[in-house]
C-alpha cells in the first residue's frame, strides 16, 4: 500500500458543537477504508472516562487516555490515522507533536475547544488552528434563541478555567445571548 502524505485537520468550536462526533466519524471512516486508526484523549476528560471517548450523543469509541502529548509519538507505529480529542487540556507541546505526526505522514485529526467559558483562547487550540491543512469550525445551537452558537456558557459561578462537565454545567450560546463572567 502506498503511503500518502500526512495532513492535519483541526475540529474546533464551543461545547455541544459536534466536535467529538466529527472526530469519531473520521476515525470510523478510516477503519471502513481499511486504514488503521488510533484515538487519544486527555486523562482530564473524566466525562468520557479513561480508555474511551464519549460524545454528547452517547457514542463511545475506544481511546488511549494520556496526560502528556509526547506519549502520542511513542504509540502511533503502524497507524495511519491519529485522532486526539479535548486538545485544550494538553500543554503547548501538543503543537510540535501534531506537526511531527503530520511529517511522519499521519492523517492527524485534532478536536478541541477554541475558547474557554469566558471567551478566552483555550490552551493550544487557537495556535493549532493556524497550522491546520483543514480547519473545521463546528457550531452548536444557541439554547436561548436557536441561532448558531460559538460560545460555551458556564451555568455555575466557578471561575477556574477547567471545570469538566456536560449539560448540567454548560450551555451553547450565540454571541448575542452569551453572558461572559464578571
Ligand atoms: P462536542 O464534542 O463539540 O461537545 P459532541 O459531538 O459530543 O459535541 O455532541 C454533539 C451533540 O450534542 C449533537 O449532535 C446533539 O445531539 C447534542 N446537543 C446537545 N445540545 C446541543 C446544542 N445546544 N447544540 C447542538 N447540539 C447539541
Ligand atoms: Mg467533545
Ligand atoms: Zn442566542
Amino acid at each position: 500500500m502506498k503511503v500518502g502524505r500526512g495532513d492535519l485537520m483541526v475540529i474546533y468550536g464551543g461545547m455541544f458543537a459536534g466536535k467529538t462526533t466529527e472526530l469519531q466519524s473520521a476515525m470510523r471512516r478510516a477503519v471502513l477504508g481499511n486504514k488503521s486508526a488510533i484515538l487519544f484523549n486527555h486523562e482530564r476528560d473524566t466525562r468520557s472516562g479513561n480508555g474511551r471517548v464519549v460524545s454528547h450523543e452517547g457514542v463511545v469509541c475506544e481511546a488511549v487516555s494520556i496526560s502528556d502529548a509526547r506519549q502520542i509519538l511513542k504509540r502511533v507505529d503502524g497507524f495511519v490515522w491519529v485522532g486526539i480529542d479535548e486538545a485544550q487540556f494538553f500543554g503547548p507541546e501538543i503543537i510540535p507533536v501534531a506537526l511531527e505526526l503530520r511529517r511522519m505522514n499521519k492523517r492527524v485529526v485534532v478536536a478541541g475547544l477554541n475558547m474557554d467559558f469566558a471567551g478566552r483562547p483555550f490552551g493550544p487550540v487557537p495556535e493549532l488552528i493556524l497550522h491546520a491543512d483543514i480547519p473545521m469550525l463546528k457550531r452548536a445551537v444557541c439554547k436561548i434563541c436557536g441561532e448558531d452558537a460559538i460560545y460555551s456558557q458556564r451555568l455555575t459561578d466557578d471561575m477556574q478555567t477547567t471545570i469538566v462537565g456536560g449539560r448540567e454545567k454548560y450551555e451553547a450560546r450565540c454571541a448575542f445571548c452569551f453572558e461572559p463572567p464578571p
